[in-house]
């Protein structure tokens, strides 16, 4: 969560990203450690990716794209019903929540959920092996 200035200034930024581990997890079923955690957070997006993919007849990379998609806006989901956002809210404190999506490939940041004012993704270059440890242990997070 970013704090700056003002109340209404807050903005929260679900970012998936392309060749996730985690997403290909969710989609082979793997249950180790805190995957298993993540699996059932996530459940929603899976069932709706099968349901798309089903339909579509996408592949299997079609089908971690919708996946990788459909999670970031079930978290937005899960966020929205926090009891900690559910409380900024009431205290007329909204934050702005956007969901993006990081394509590793080319570095370029995709909109999926607009929050709406400030917070514009810019295009980031695709870290060399060993750089921006900041960034990928973010991402090493989300698996
Ligand atoms: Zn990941």
């Amino acid at each position: 969560m970013d704090r700056r200035g003002p109340p209404h200034d807050q903005d929260i930024i679900v970012c998936g990203h392309t060749r996730c581990g985690g997403i290909a997890a969710i989609e082979d079923g793997v249950h180790e450690n805190y995957i298993a955690d993540w699996l059932c957070i996530a459940t929603g997006a899976k069932e709706a990716a099968d349901r798309i993919a089903k339909e579509r007849g996408l592949s299997r990379e079609e089908k971690l794209a919708v996946l990788t998609e459909e999670n970031v806006k079930l978290q937005i989901k899960h966020l929205r019903n926090l009891a900690l956002i559910k409380n900024m809210h009431a205290k007329g404190s909204v934050p702005r929540i956007h969901g993006w999506l990081y394509r590793v490939e080319s570095g370029s940041i995709d909109v999926l959920v607009d929050g709406q004012g400030g917070m514009k993704p810019a295009a980031m270059k695709p870290a060399a092996p060993g750089v921006g440890k900041r960034g990928s242990s973010a991402t090493k997070r989300r698996g």
